[in-house]
Formats: C-alpha cells, structure tokens, sequence
C-alpha cells in the first residue's frame, strides 16, 4: 500500500523545494496533485488568463460524494526571497536547524496546506474520513494581482455544480503562538488619489502662480481629522493614512504645476463602500470651499478624485457552527481559547465569503515575507492535529443538524 502524506513537514518540505514565486507555479501544484491522489482526491487544474497579466494555475480537488462539503483553501505561490544570500539557510531547500524548517512559504502559507494534507491522510488512514465532501481549492496567484486566482477558481467550480457549507483558509493568522486567533472577518480596503493642478511660477512671485500644495494641505488634512469612527463591536476604529504625495519638483524656487496625494483606508463595517465614499467626497468638498491656491485669492480649490479598483469589501462571518467548531478544535489541542479577530490585511477571504461562510486558522506568521521565513516542527504537528480535530467536529455538527 503506498505511503499517506500523513507527515506535515515532509509534505512542506516538498512544497517548499518548488520555486512556486507568483506567478510561477514551479511544479507545486503537481507535487500536490500527485501528494493527495491516494486520499481519493480528484483534482483539475484550471488555468486562467487575461490580458495584462501572467496565465496562473490553479487547482480544484475533490473527494467524497454528498452530504456535507467543506472547502480547505489556500495559495501555493510565494512572495520573492529577497536577497536570498542574506538566508541563513536556502529560501527553496527546506532545511531543518534547532527545530525549525526553513524556506519562502514555510508559514505563509505551504505550511497551512501541508498540514491540510496531513490531517486528512491521518484520518484517511485512521478508517475517520468525514461522511461527506472535502474539497482543496488552491490557487497560484494570491500573493500577486490576485485577477486569475481564487476569485475566478470559485466562479469555474460553481459553473460546474459546486457548492459548499463551509470554508476553512489556512492562512497564519496566530501572531506570536498557536491558538492565539482565529479570523472571522476582515476589515474593508479602500484607496483614492487627489490630483490639485495649479500655475507653475517662481516662488518670489506667488501673485503670478497659484501652489497647488496649499489646496492639497487643506485637502489632506480634513481627510485625516477627525477620525472616521471608534470601532465596532467586532472591529477596530476605521483608519485613513496618506500614503504619498508627489509634485515630482526637485527646485527650492518653483512653486510647482500639479500635485497629487493618495490615500488607503482600511474600513470597519459602520460603513459600507458607499457611505464611505460619500464621507470622503463631503469632507474633501468643504475643505476646497474653505482653501486656495495663493494669498489673498478665493477658493474654491479645484481638484479631481480618483477612486482605485477594486475595493476591497469588509465581511464578518456570522456562522457559529463553523467558528465554534474550530474555536474548539483549537482549544482542545492547545488549551488556549483563540481571540476571534477581524484584524489584520485583506485575504482570498473576501471572494471565499461570497459563496460559503469561511473562517481562517493557520501558523504563526511572525516571519511570513521576511528573510529567514521559518516554522517550528512542534507548530506543524499542532496545526495538523487542530485541522483534524476540525474536520471530524464539523463533519459530526453537521450530522447533528
Ligand atoms: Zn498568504
């Protein structure tokens, strides 16, 4: 009988030995292919493309008939190893120092699907697996664009008749030890540019010019004050940061042509897209009122919004089933009750969300996108022993019901 995939770090190590950094696949996804075959897993491989980016691959594996289905997600692609000299081991050799398994992925997040697979061939090989479908819906093209990933997978599988009950993403959502947090939602991210254009001019003469700068000051400062909200029940404040502002003018004489100034919001859910943009648009239009661009002149100050696509939505997962089970599940292995947190960045989550309630659990990302990207083995067998602990306690809800 051939071996299982029923060793987590054997199954990263595998992954990790594949240079998978987005877009390039470098044979992750047929090593996983070939890893979860004898669980009975049949797996497609889509490939999707569109014009102005990279064709990505994907896979969309399945095992079981009816019942219940429940999706294990998750991206094989990897951010670059940066300057791969400064790794104390190689960021594509899997090596093992004091514990620890080392490489690009390690943590975000081959690990999380290594231990996907695992759990699942321990119950496989255990005679325990769940009455029902299971499914692996990976992509290639998360730490990119994110245009021909998951988004486009979920919409593929549908087409073909899928549907599902519940999602498990198995992105490191613990920040310092495992069971510290669970994710059930995450907070919207919306970016904007304002573009003031004025008259060039000498600085010694400002009569003659007019400096968009002091428009985009008086813009700047109503977008910053005063703050959007004091959070939510389940979410932090709302945030806006100004992230750049540019005039591309290099001389101290010159009052510049035209300026521009962006701005990102990451947003709790008091609001929606809508009434978000509206709050911008109001604030940005009194401050105009109230400004000019030289002393002694008028305002309004004429300027132009621009709205950059997409934004991203914020979601909360209200799904006891699904989050008490793995609350649960975490508890049982590490005798820790898991913060249910909406913090953090934007995740495949926000397209999961719209097909099936889904929550997140994975490693510890202290490391994730830095030199020296590591797990600790003790870590990959407590995730493996959570995820199967999981599936068994959702299946049996689900029976329950
Ligand atoms: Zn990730």
């Amino acid at each position: 009988m051939t071996k299982l995939p029923t060793d987590p770090a054997e199954n990263l190590a595998a992954l990790i030995r594949c240079p998978s950094v987005t877009p390039d696949d470098a044979g992750a996804l047929g090593t996983l292919e070939r890893m979860i075959a004898p669980l009975g897993f049949v797996s497609e491989r889509p490939v999707f493309a569109e014009d102005g980016t990279a064709d990505i691959e994907n896979l969309y594996a399945r095992r079981g008939g009816d019942g219940p289905h429940l999706m294990l997600a998750g991206h094989t692609d990897v951010v670059p190893p940066g300057d791969a000299a400064a790794w104390s081991h190689d960021p594509f050799g899997a090596a093992i120092d004091a514990g620890a398994m080392y490489g690009r992925g390690a943590v975000d997040m081959k690990g999380g699907i290594a231990c996907f697979v695992a759990a699942l061939a321990r119950l496989v090989e255990r005679g325990e697996a769940p009455a029902g479908a299971v499914s692996l819906l990976i992509t290639g093209d998360e730490e990119g664009p994110a245009i021909n990933g998951t988004a486009k997978l979920l919409r593929w599988a549908t087409e073909r008749g899928e549907a599902w009950d519940a999602c498990l993403l198995g992105e490191p959502t613990n920040p310092d030890a495992m069971g510290d947090m669970i994710k059930i939602g995450r907070r919207g991210s919306l970016t904007g540019t304002i573009t003031v254009s004025g008259t060039q001019g000498h600085v010694a003469y400002p009569h003659r010019a007019d400096n968009p700068l002091r428009g985009a000051l008086a813009l700047g400062a109503a977008l910053v004050a005063p703050p959007l909200d004091d959070g939510s029940a389940e979410f932090q404040p709302s945030n806006l940061e100004i992230t750049t502002i540019d005039t591309g003018n290099r001389a101290t004489n010159v009052i510049p042509a035209t300026v521009t100034l962006t701005f990102n919001i990451r947003f709790n859910d008091r609001w929606t897209e809508q009434t978000l943009k509206a709050e911008i648009e109001g604030r940005l239009a009194r401050a105009a009122e109230d400004s000019a661009l030289r002393p002694g002149k008028d305002g309004p100050v004429q300027y132009r919004l621009d709205w950059m696509a997409p934004v991203s939505p914020v979601f909360l997962t209200r799904n006891a089933a699904l989050t008490e089970a793995l609350a649960q599940s975490v508890a049982a292995v590490t005798g820790r009750t898991p913060a249910l947190s909406t913090s953090g960045g934007t995740s495949d989550a926000r397209y999961i969300k719209d097909y099936c309630p889904v929550v997140e659990f994975g490693l510890v990302g202290r490391t994730m996108h830095m030199i020296d990207e590591h797990v600790a083995l003790d870590d990959l067998e407590t995730l493996t022993v959570i995820y199967a602990d999981f599936i068994t306690r959702w299946f049996a809800g689900q029976g329950a019901e």
